[in-house]
């Protein structure tokens, strides 16, 4: 196809996608998405042929890459057997992807309830911490997000909840934990403080009242904001003194992304339920899953479980796991997220030499972001938190300037998210930060 044909092709599959569709998050008119005809590895590549890297991995999910022909031939062979049955009949799949993830999951965290996302996960997750202790309140961070939908977006704290504040749903508690970049009086400081005043919160609520703590496993799109040192082992502490539920939250921070299966495992806890989704499937199909422990399903024996989806356990997204869990582990991709995570370490602290907007940089493995600053002296963010559009005018030139040099990345008010595939090789993240790095001029030219 001449490069003309492309160019229309590309056209027209973007007018049809926004004149009949609905994007999420964004105001409709104006936009000017990627048009991905294809996905290998960790580019994308648009109908008129240009290659795109993903530096977040589609929504930090797509952790093997895009493309691999293992997963679609696991697809096919599930599809050409049985598709769909009801969650009250049971596949083969079904039963080898419980177990497998029971090996993978620490601890008597052996039972899966299948769901179909993140959202669904944590849904179900608050539900049955409810049931299983009869207390209705949970306790969740400002600073995480937890899905979108009605209770999901109500359980977490991130601003895009305050246009549907009123439709909140009831009986979520929020927390603060500062995090150390912004936080004058040192780690340990910061440890004990936030975890006697975190105590005094479940005291003024009625320690008996409170179900579960739900807490993402390394905070994702709030910023990769780091729990200090020992917190998580305070707050399992806390929840065994009070009888209180500890849920992760690792449908962002699972499956490889921080260099562990899951995120929690970097703070030696073994929670109460894990809620999945994303790094799952990868993003084959959608598939999601809450991961409880034996002592919660085993409530349930000789009592009605009072939870259900129609696609829970949906068999060819069963496939699709089952065959993304065996690749993590044939092609060792935990350990490389590590190894990657520690390369982009050394070569975010070279950017800092030479960009003095560069506040912070954070990361677990790969899951990290650049934090964005006016002045390094002050730590006055180039955009603040829930930035309207009139702050982020040097943000969004980031941001178009990082799409038109070939990348495509999560940018959120000042933070730059760096979460490539975990397959990412040393070549692809200089590739990437290169593009970073002169994206980031336009940065420093307003630090003042
Ligand atoms: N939990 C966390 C930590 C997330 O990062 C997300 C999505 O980004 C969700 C839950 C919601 O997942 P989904 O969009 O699949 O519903």
């Amino acid at each position: 196809m001449s490069e003309t044909l492309n160019k229309t092709e590309k056209k027209k599959v973007v007018d049809n996608a926004l004149n009949h569709t609905i994007m999420s998050w964004s105001k409709q008119k104006g936009l000017d998405p990627f048009a991905i005809q294809r996905a290998e590895g960790v580019y994308l590549y648009e109908f008129d042929g240009r290659k795109i890297i993903d530096f977040s991995s589609g929504l930090m999910n797509s952790n093997i890459g895009y493309g691999d022909q293992r997963v679609t031939e696991a697809v096919v062979k599930q599809m050409q057997e049985v598709s769909f049955i009801s969650p009250a009949c049971v596949s083969k799949v079904r039963g080898d992807l419980g177990k497998k993830l029971a090996e993978i999951c620490p601890g008597d965290l052996n039972r899966a309830f299948f769901t179909v996302c993140g959202a669904t996960s944590n849904e179900n997750a608050i539900k049955l911490a409810r049931l299983y202790t009869g207390r209705h309140k949970i306790f969740a961070r400002y600073q995480s997000y937890h899905g979108a939908t009605i209770g999901t977006i109500s359980a977490g704290g991130d601003p895009r909840k305050i246009p549907v504040d009123s439709q909140q749903a009831p009986n979520f508690v929020h927390f603060d934990l500062p995090y150390s970049y912004r936080y004058e009086q040192g780690e340990e400081n910061l440890l004990k403080e936030s975890i006697a005043s975190l105590e005094r919160q479940i005291h003024y609520e009625g320690p008996n009242t409170i179900a579960a703590i739900l807490l993402e496993g390394e905070s994702g799109t709030s910023g990769c904001l780091k729990y200090p040192e020992n917190y998580l082992k305070e707050v399992r502490k806390i929840c065994d003194k009070y009888g209180i539920l500890l849920i992760m939250d690792e449908v962002m921070s699972g499956f490889g992304r921080t260099g562990q299966w899951f995120g929690f495992q970097n703070h030696g806890i073994v929670p109460d339920m894990i809620s999945m989704a994303k790094g799952l499937t990868c993003g084959y199909l959608p598939l999601g899953c809450v991961m409880v422990t034996e002592k919660i399903a085993s409530k349930y024996d000789d009592t009605v479980l009072p939870l259900g989806l129609t696609y829970s356990a949906h068999a060819v997204s069963c496939a699709a796991a089952l065959e993304v869990l065996k690749i993590y582990e044939e092609d060792n991709l935990i350990e490389r997220a590590r190894e990657m995570g520690k390369y982009m370490e050394e070569k975010v602290e070279e950017l800092k030499k030479i960009h003095p907007s560069i506040g912070d940089f954070r990361n677990t493995g790969l899951l990290g972001c650049i934090e964005i600053v006016k002045s390094r002296n002050t730590k006055e963010p180039m955009a603040p938190f829930n930035a309207k559009p009139e702050e982020m005018v040097v943000m969004n030139k980031v941001a178009a300037k990082i799409k038109e040099l070939g990348m495509y990345t999560f940018v959120k008010w000042n933070f730059v998210f760096v979460a490539p595939p975990l397959i990412v090789t040393k070549e692809q993240i200089d590739e990437g930060l290169a593009i970073i790095s002169e994206a980031i001029k336009i940065a420093d030219q307003a630090v003042i």
